[in-house]
């Protein structure tokens, strides 16, 4: 089997299973609880809270915990201004499902969703973000980098225009933590989302980065856990072993970047030496490190992906999210794509497990199922 998927999920890190299990074994008390069983557990969750924000570099006190990317996108959309008809917030054409179905969501209550549009690879014209900002702007979206095509967003001049106009600056930074550097501090973000299961960490757990004094209000209500913004009782495992997936992706951010860097730039030269027809997707130099898209015209992604599938190989086309949807990519024909290109598109995102031998399996396989659909 060979696993070309890393951006929907990765596989658990031994290192971080040893974390969770002892975590189940040892801190199975409620943190909440004022007895010796909850404080031990209680002590763990704030040791952990306390090395996140390490390394972060922000406060302790601005992390947030939560079930994941999802739940974090969610509550800065919706709960960090107070939405009333005539607000307007700024997104990208590329978001998340998960941004865009809470942007949905404002619509309903009268705030005004507006779009700002990607160039050919997938970056935002900051002088479009610009002429977007009018006095109802109360929130700007934007990833730090994409799932489909890994282009990295110039977030650090976006931050620069937010603070400029004194406007709270979210980034879903899901896909860059741990792959790219995050500086949350110099980028002006105000709240910032993460999740674990995308670093080799356990699935169900994630952070909101919600910075000292931003407005948020909480998700839930009835208890006072994750300082009244996110209520119920933590869960410590999950919690532990995402921290710990944090530690290692850091520590080996830039060998892992460099290794994956090179893989994905020979699978890039190896498919277009042997198949006809390639076309890249996506900004080739800022980019995720793991993640290449490309189209095979004349090749529908609904056949290509199943057809991999039964020779061993799992990769992505379009989003995982969309998967079994007829429709292109949403992200490749906000890139300006032509509609083949959209639903032609295979996402490769390769992972801390790929070797150069699994590309050459791969390319093989891919051109001998391009070709036979392609009738060729
Ligand atoms: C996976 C992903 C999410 C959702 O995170 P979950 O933890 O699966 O809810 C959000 N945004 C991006 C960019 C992602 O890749």
């Amino acid at each position: 089997m060979i696993y070309f998927d890393h951006n929907a999920t990765t596989p658990v890190d031994p290192e971080v299973m040893v974390v969770v299990q002892e975590a189940l074994a040892q801190y199975w008390g409620n943190p909440s609880s004022i007895h010796r069983v909850g404080q031990k557990a209680f002590a763990e969750l704030e040791k952990a809270r306390e090395r996140f924000a390490e390394l972060l570099a922000v406060s302790a006190q601005e992390i947030v915990f939560t079930s994941g990317g999802t739940e974090s996108d969610n509550m800065a959309m919706l709960g960090s201004f107070s939405a009333t008809p005539g607000d307007s917030v700024i997104i990208s054409s590329i978001e998340h499902p998960a941004i865009k179905g809470a942007a949905k969501k404002l619509e309903t209550i009268g705030v005004e969703i507006r779009i700002v549009p990607v160039d050919q690879d997938g970056r935002v014209a900051l002088s479009s973000l610009e002429q977007l900002i009018d006095d109802s702007t109360r929130l700007i979206s934007i990833m730090s980098a994409n799932n489909e095509i890994g282009t990295v967003q110039p977030v650090n001049e976006i931050g620069a225009i937010a603070e400029k106009r004194g406007i709270c600056f979210h980034s879903d930074a899901v896909q860059a933590f741990g792959k790219v550097p995050i500086q949350i501090r110099e980028s002006g973000f105000s709240l910032v989302s993460l999740s674990s299961h995308k670093i080799y960490g356990p699935k169900g757990c994630g952070a909101l980065f919600v910075k000292q004094g931003a407005p948020l209000t909480a998700r839930t209500y009835g208890g006072s856990q994750e300082f009244k913004m996110r209520t119920g009782t933590q869960n410590i495992p999950a919690i532990l072993g995402f921290v710990k997936a944090a530690e290692l992706a850091i520590e080996k951010m830039e060998s892992e970047g460099k290794t994956l860097i090179a893989l994905t730039e020979l699978l890039y030269e190896e498919l277009v030496k042997t198949v006809d027809g390639v076309v890249r997707n996506g900004d080739s130099i800022h980019r995720l490190p793991g993640t290449l898209n490309v189209s095979f015209p004349g090749a529908s992604s609904e056949i290509v992906v199943p057809a991999l599938d039964r020779m061993g190989i799992c990769v992505s086309g379009g989003a995982a999210c969309a998967s079994g949807a007829t429709e292109p990519s949403a992200t490749l024909m906000a890139l300006g794509k032509n509609r083949e290109e959209g639903v032609s598109a295979i996402r490769f995102s390769l992972g801390r497990s790929s070797t150069e031998e699994e590309i050459f399996i791969v390319v093989k396989a891919v051109n001998e199922v391009v070709s036979r659909i392609r009738g060729k």
